[in-house]
């Protein structure tokens, strides 16, 4: 099969599999730019594989970086353009079931997709569009179909993160995945707690960010990999419940993570434990303990000033857009509107600030300060003081004794 017009963002890799070619080697496009161009979706990132050794690919090229050279992978820069050119390798070992103990290079392209996880990822795809496909990844991609490459058993032993990339990208494809690969899940499922959580952390994320998050995830309750994830091993039930829902309009990671806090229903401590056991970053960890908060709020139909103010706009875009996967959902239109009534909108509003205060010399540093704050915040909220400086000063001076 040979594809006659290739997506536009390979136009400027074309001349990299060209100059290899032209010096004797084979180059392919290969993995999920290949898959993404037989279905017609975005694609992120374009991977070369390669028969040139690295030494090879390095001295064809005037401008390379080594981002991963013991692994076999070059890094070229081309006109504004950088392209990861990986040789063809073979991997052995895997005696901890994550990585392989020896990676090889070979000079044969069949080798290389022997060693990808499932067959659409399998897929390799010549400069000018042939595609050449060892495993019926064409057939796959036709029927919608994740299936391991080889022997499902033997591959999630070698390497036990496949195992959620098999549910990853059920969810993001909508696909199913093929019989016998999900009983190479159910088989070897507790294999995963070898894994770095951070590792199975990128591919619950995407999980829950893709098309079809309830197939993923019933896969994941089907096969009891849930058990091997941080935090989940005690939530059958809710998780089932979560993946009865039929909506799921969530884009971002933020929405992601409230989405599985909401269903198992957790909060204040409970709710960090659990974000951090997750290895999520601290950043990601604060929008969250924004959000959830929000969304009980949200199902309630009733908001404090406070809780509003303390959930932020961006905290209440994402609160309601969690709630519609619980069909818990307001009208955005109505959440704005109240949000755009607060007298005082986010904490850089308020018409006082820390050094103001220490320039005053109403307050040393520390968490009294951080109390007066919040007070003046409070006050403003309610309506109880104007968000104006000088009237500010003057209560906190009066307050204060200083008057
Ligand atoms: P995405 O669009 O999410 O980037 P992708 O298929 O490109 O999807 P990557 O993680 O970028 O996924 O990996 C690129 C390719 O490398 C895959 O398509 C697959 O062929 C191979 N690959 C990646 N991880 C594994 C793994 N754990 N085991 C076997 N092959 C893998
Ligand atoms: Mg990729």
């Amino acid at each position: 099969m040979k594809i006659e017009q290739l997506p536009k963002i390979f136009n400027p890799a074309r001349p990299i599999l060209q100059r290899l070619e032209k010096a004797g080697y084979e180059a392919y496009f290969v993995g999920g730019c290949v898959r993404d161009t037989l279905l017609g979706d975005d694609i992120h990132d374009i991977d070369i594989a390669t028969s040139a050794y690295p030494k090879e690919v390095k001295s064809l090229f005037d401008h390379t970086v080594d981002t991963g050279i013991e692994h076999g992978t070059v890094m070229v820069l081309d006109n504004h353009h950088s392209y990861e050119i990986t040789t063809f390798r073979t991997e052995s070992g895997y005696q901890d079931y994550r990585r392989p103990d020896k990676v090889t290079f070979v000079r044969s392209l069949l080798e290389d997709l022997k060693r990808r996880d499932f067959t659409i990822n399998a897929l390799a795809m010549k400069e000018n569009g042939e595609i050449i496909d060892e495993f019926n990844g064409l057939g796959d991609l036709k029927r919608q179909l994740i299936r391991a490459v080889g022997d499902p058993d033997t591959r999630f032993h070698e390497d036990a993160l496949r195992m959620m990339r098999a549910v990853r990208f059920a969810s993001r494809l909508n696909f199913k995945i093929d019989d016998a690969t999900v009983k190479g899940i159910s088989d070897n499922a507790s294999l995963l707690s070898k894994i770095a959580v951070e590792r199975i952390q990128v591919e619950m994320q995407k999980l829950l960010l893709g098309q079809n998050a309830s197939a993923g995830l019933s896969v994941m309750l089907k096969t009891n990999l849930y058990k091997y994830c941080p935090g989940l091993a005690d939530y059958k039930n809710e998780l089932g419940q979560l993946v009865l829902s039929n909506r799921w309009p969530l884009d971002n990671p933020t929405q992601a993570w409230s989405t599985l806090a909401v269903a198992l229903y957790l909060q204040s401590d409970e709710l960090v434990k659990f974000l951090r056991s997750w290895k999520l970053s601290n950043k990601l960890i604060d929008d969250v303990k924004k959000v959830v908060p929000a969304v009980t709020s949200i199902k309630r139909r009733s908001f404090t000033r406070e809780e509003m103010f303390e959930a932020g706009q961006d905290g209440l875009y994402n609160a309601n857009r969690v709630a519609a996967i619980f069909n818990w959902n307001m009208m955005q239109s109505e959440l704005d509107s109240a949000y755009q009534h607060l007298p005082l909108k986010y904490k850089k509003e308020l018409a006082i600030n820390g050094s103001d205060l220490l320039d005053a010399q109403v307050v040393k540093p520390g968490p009294e300060m951080g109390k007066l704050i919040h007070d003046l915040q409070v006050k403003v909220l309610y309506g109880k003081l104007p968000n104006n400086h000088e009237k500010l000063m003057e209560y906190v001076k009066q307050e204060r004794g200083q008057q």
